[in-house]
């Protein structure tokens, strides 16, 4: 199967590699910036933006991390992840900055506003039947550029989102033993 890096500064890198190997992958955590040769596809797990931001500037993985992706490394991000992977960000910490690559802007904690965490099902383009999606101080996308499929929503906002090899959620499928969408963007590599 394709090999596919794991950032592993902060978040939930071990769920996973553990659905990314059920679905036929091979998977390498991604700390430095060798780690990132020969890899297929990157996955940006949840856990806390502003964190992985500080971190892959302090670990030197900034700038090949964002280089990569300007060249096409497929990746998908979750919940931080989707975050990372956007272009624009509202309501970060001050001074935190995306890799970028997604042509959207988020908003960071956005349903936090009403309630922290919660589930529904959702309408997944690509993925037959309903997702149970697990949302967990989740960002929503406020605005999508021209390129910028709109896969699904929640409480009337895309919650996730495609643009060429880059595949984002707001929530988390890697806690629900769903493992669809990390098929979907498996199957894209
Ligand atoms: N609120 C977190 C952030 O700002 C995201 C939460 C998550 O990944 N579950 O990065």
């Amino acid at each position: 199967g394709p090999l596919v890096g794991v950032l592993a500064l902060q978040g939930d890198v071990v769920d996973h590699q553990r659905v990314l190997t059920s679905v036929g992958a091979r998977t390498r955590r991604v700390r430095r910036p060798e780690e990132l040769v020969g890899l297929d596809g990157l996955v940006v797990p949840g856990g806390e933006s502003s964190v992985i931001d500080r971190l892959s500037r302090r670990f030197a993985l900034r700038e090949p991390l964002v280089a990569a992706l300007r060249a096409g490394l497929p990746a998908y991000g979750s919940c931080a992840g989707m975050i990372m992977l956007a272009d624009a960000l509202v309501d970060g910490l001050p001074d935190q900055q995306t890799f970028g690559g997604l042509d959207v802007t988020v908003r960071r904690n956005a349903f936090g506003r009403q309630v922290d965490s919660f589930e529904t099902d959702i309408d997944l383009t690509g993925v037959d039947g309903l997702v149970h999606a697990v949302f967990i101080r989740a960002p929503w996308v406020e605005r999508t550029g021209d390129g910028v499929e709109v896969l699904a929503t929640a409480a009337g906002h895309p919650v996730a989102v495609r643009q060429g090899p880059l595949l984002a959620t707001s929530f988390h499928p890697e806690a629900t033993g769903d493992t669809r969408v990390h098929g979907l963007f498996v199957a894209s590599l």
